[in-house]
């Protein structure tokens, strides 16, 4: 067991600021904190719509939110729209936060359920602040000051522009004793036992250190470059592979949700920010050429694209291990799920607090690592089991693509819980996992599956107080809905970047 002294981060992507941003300011200058990224190899660039969890991020930076939204020309999202995924011309959101009011007995989507069964109930977006927000085109923050209105429930995340973030959190860094090499790393040198020593860079400099964190992106330089520690291909279950992204004019109001549209063979993201709107076209090689997922993405733009569409090539899945020897890797270097629930710059996030939980400070402890990595890899397998229910959980057969998806096997966990759903609508969440049981709810009721029976509990109300039930939660979130102002003009009054894109 040796002391750690000095920690090395690889890359200087959205991963690796963030990990030097976080690491900064919770090492509080004990450890010397270096991290080397190349000028000449590009981030990824894109990764711009977040989830709720984020702001946990913020807190701990203590960043003030409203310069950091102005700063990276940020947005509000209180959810996801999906268009054409159970059939084509369904749309859906997937909102952030709760829906309706749960009771003792039952969830509140039980009576809503047994109603909407009957006919008698709406869809599920009345009974959500947030999906209402969203239809609305509204946004404010909640209010912590009115504990039993919906307006206290608000949850929201954001989108903006990855490279600005990346720019934001290198000063935040570098004020807090980071120090930055520029340079290409040419050689990883390993010691006897495996480790990591050292890293040569093209003009010849060292860098040596005795924990590495691994933010080299899809090149994984040091977790696979080096240490070869495999990777789990999950293709099977998700089998896009490639996505091409390109920023658009923004030409209508910015709304607070991200976009996802269904199309043959994939599916395309729309991300509005205060100064453009970033477009991407995820698709998978099997079934659509490159010229044509380009002719898709380019005929469905709000505005003239501002770039060309740029391509980018992964294969989903994750690392064998996260954690192997003195390397960490966080980011695209530890696998990658496609951004269909905008989910890996939280998955950045995870490896983060995770790593600080377990940070070898006093030396390597075989204990701690393996735990690392089961961590990890729950994680990750919670997020692959929603995305792939997008997939699934299709009607549709248009195509040669989603009649793949519709009849493939998924993994038995996402098995359990369609099948657990389809008899009596239920849904769980286990122990620390990511998405929420109004989560899964929105997306299985939002590609049409439906459940053959609600929970007899709800019996224990008469009709007229479940009807009444209902009622009273939709006229107190319309009521809600109503006093918010619009996404636009909150930001104008709040957050308006001070600078031109
Ligand atoms: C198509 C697509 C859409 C996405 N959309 C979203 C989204 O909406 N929401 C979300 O949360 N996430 C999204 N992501 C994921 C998100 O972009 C990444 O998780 C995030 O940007 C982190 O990337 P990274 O920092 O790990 O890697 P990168 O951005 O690739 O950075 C790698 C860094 O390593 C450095 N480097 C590499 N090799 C060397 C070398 N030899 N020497 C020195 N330096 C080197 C590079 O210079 C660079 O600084 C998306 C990803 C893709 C592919």
């Amino acid at each position: 067991m040796n002391e750690i002294r000095k920690v090395v981060i690889v890359g200087g992507g959205t991963s690796g600021w963030m990990t030097a941003a976080a690491l900064s300011k919770v090492l509080k200058g004990r450890y010397e904190l270096t991290l080397v990224e190349s000028d000449e190899i590009s981030t990824i660039g894109v990764g711009e719509a977040t989830i709720p969890m984020i702001a946990l991020f913020n807190k701990m930076l203590e960043l003030d939110e409203n310069e950091f939204v102005r700063e990276t020309q940020a947005s509000f999202k209180l959810g996801i729209e999906f268009v054409n995924w159970g059939r084509l011309g369904d749309r859906y959101i997937h909102g952030f936060g709760v829906i309706g009011q749960d009771n003792w007995t039952v969830d509140f989507h039980q009576y809503w359920l047994k109603q909407y069964l009957a006919g008698k109930a709406h869809e599920l977006d009345r009974y959500s602040i947030n999906t209402s927000a969203c239809l609305q085109n509204k946004f404010m923050r909640p209010r912590a000051d009115m504990p039993n209105s919906p307006l206290s429930q608000i949850a929201y995340a954001f989108h903006f522009d990855a490279a600005l973030y990346a720019k934001f959190l290198r000063k935040y860094s570098e004020a807090r004793g980071v120090v930055r090499v520029e340079g290409r790393i040419v050689e990883v040198e390993q010691r006897e036992d495996g480790n990591v020593a050292s890293l040569t860079l093209q003009s010849g400099q060292k860098v040596e250190g005795d924990f590495f964190v691994d933010c080299s992106g899809f090149r994984a330089l040091l977790i696979e470059g080096a240490l070869k520690t495999g990777y789990d291909d999950w293709s099977h279950w998700l089998p896009c592979d490639r996505a091409l992204a390109v920023p658009c004019a923004s030409v209508k109001e910015i709304t607070p949700f991200t976009r996802s549209t269904a199309r043959t063979a994939g599916w395309q993201w729309r991300i509005p920010l205060q100064h453009r709107i970033g477009n991407g076209h995820v698709y998978c090689s099997r079934y659509i050429s490159d010229d044509e997922a380009t002719a898709v993405l380019l005929s469905n733009l709000d505005g003239a694209p501002l770039a060309d569409p740029r391509p980018i090539r992964f294969t989903t899945g994750r690392r064998k291990k996260t954690w192997n020897k003195n390397v960490v890797a966080i980011g695209l270097a530890s696998g990658f799920l496609e951004p269909l629930e905008s989910t890996s710059i939280h998955l950045v996030q995870m490896g983060i607090a995770h790593l600080l939980t377990f940070f070898p400070a006093a030396g390597f402890a075989q204990e701690d690592i393996d735990q690392y990595n089961r961590v990890m890899g729950q994680e990750f397998e919670w997020v692959r089991d929603f995305i792939i229910l997008h997939y699934k959980a299709t009607e549709r057969r248009d195509t040669p693509f989603w009649n793949y998806c519709r009849e493939m096997e998924v993994p038995e966990s996402l098995q359990h819980r369609m099948d657990l759903f389809r008899t009596h609508g239920r849904v769980y969440r286990e122990g620390n996992e990511l998405f929420t049981k109004v989560s899964w709810l929105q997306v299985m009721h939002g590609q049409r599956i439906r459940p053959q029976a609600y929970h007899p509990l709800t019996d224990l109300l008469t009709e007229q107080e479940i009807q009444a039930y209902l009622e009273e939660v939709e006229g107190v979130i319309s009521a809600c809905v109503d006093v918010m102002p619009s996404h636009a003009q909150f930001i104008a009054e709040n957050c308006a970047a001070t600078r031109p894109g």
